[in-house]
């Protein structure tokens, strides 16, 4: 996996979901340790499911 900013080296990290803890899920995304972007389309997944609970919780 190399960095679509900087072309370098990305490291696989563990990411721990607040909101998805309490289930026993994580999620891996990418680190680029050069410039430090971010790639990790399971927080995008995680933020339309969010969206989803805030619906059901309004009456
Ligand atoms: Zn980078």
């Amino acid at each position: 996996m190399k960095c679509p900013k900087c072309q370098a080296s990305m490291v696989r990290e563990r990411y721990h979901n607040h909101e998805e803890d309490s289930l026993g899920l994580s999620c891996y995304g990418w680190h680029c340790i050069f410039c430090g972007c971010i790639m990790d389309p399971v927080i995008m997944i995680n933020r339309a499911r969010m969206s989803e609970k805030q619906v059901l919780v309004k009456k």
